[in-house]
């Protein structure tokens, strides 16, 4: 049977290290393409589509403060790794003709526009993929964090947050044949059994202005459409 979308606005997040591919280090051109090319496919779905793109494949705060770089600077850091991923997903986008728009938290006009939620709508609205970068502008927090605080402000009825294993488990499938994937689990939940999805900023912004979460492989082929049109997908975590 025909798919068709449940939810009318996504906002998807992605991880710096799946931007990664064979890659040790920046952005693997062709997981570049295949990304764009999904995004593509929500987009003709019938979806506005929000990313919110991370930058650990490039710097990670805290990775650099294990080099003698003080927290604030190395979040910044972290923070810049972030837009030079979304001009990446903003060039693959446009090459094969979706219309994409990053807006980065911290102002720096002559490379993208700086966000507001107002415009961030009208962008939606139109259909046009919005790429929010430097994550909530602050250090000390997480691209996660921001994905849930974009998510909150621009109303999705979505998040996705795409990771190497399709959805949370009762234990680590490569190591435990016992393992069962959760189907579905409360946000509470996720927080007594503390396992681990995202940074307790992330979860409980998502869990307080109920924003229902999917997680799930991106690498899995059609798991964005199937998640999206409400189907068994990874792990739906809600209220
Ligand atoms: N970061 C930050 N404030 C934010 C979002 C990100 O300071 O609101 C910094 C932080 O240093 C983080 C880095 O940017 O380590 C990259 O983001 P993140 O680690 O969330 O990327 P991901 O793990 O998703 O690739």
């Amino acid at each position: 049977s025909e798919l068709t979308p449940t939810y009318r606005r996504v906002l998807l997040k992605l991880s710096g290290e799946s931007l990664l591919g064979k890659a040790n280090f920046g952005i693997d051109p062709q997981f570049l393409a295949h990304f764009a090319q999904q995004i593509q496919a929500i987009v003709k779905f019938g979806v506005q589509l929000a990313v919110v793109i991370g930058g650990g494949n490039i710097f990670r705060g805290v990775g650099l403060t294990a080099s003698g770089i003080d927290r604030i600077s190395a979040d910044y850091m972290g923070m810049l790794a972030t837009v030079i991923n979304g001009l990446a997903i903003q060039d693959a986008l446009q090459k094969i003709g979706v219309n994409a728009q990053v807006m980065s938290a911290i102002g720096m006009d002559t490379i993208c526009e700086t966000y507001t939620r107002q415009r961030a709508m009208s962008h939606l609205e139109k259909g046009t993929v919005v790429i929010f970068v430097a994550g909530t502008g602050h250090p000390f927090f997480t691209t996660d964090s921001a994905a849930s605080l974009r998510a909150i402000e621009i109303g999705a009825h979505l998040m996705i947050k795409a990771t190497k294993v399709d959805g949370l488990y009762s234990a680590d499938p490569l190591r435990d044949p016992t393992a069962q994937r959760f189907t579905h689990l409360t946000y509470d939940e996720v927080l007594t059994r503390q396992l681990g999805v995202m940074d307790l900023t992330a979860v409980i912004l998502c869990r307080d202005n109920r924003i229902p979460l999917r997680v799930l492989d991106m690498g899995k082929s059609g798991a964005l459409i199937r998640a999206i049109a409400g189907q068994d997908e990874g792990t739906l975590i809600n209220n």
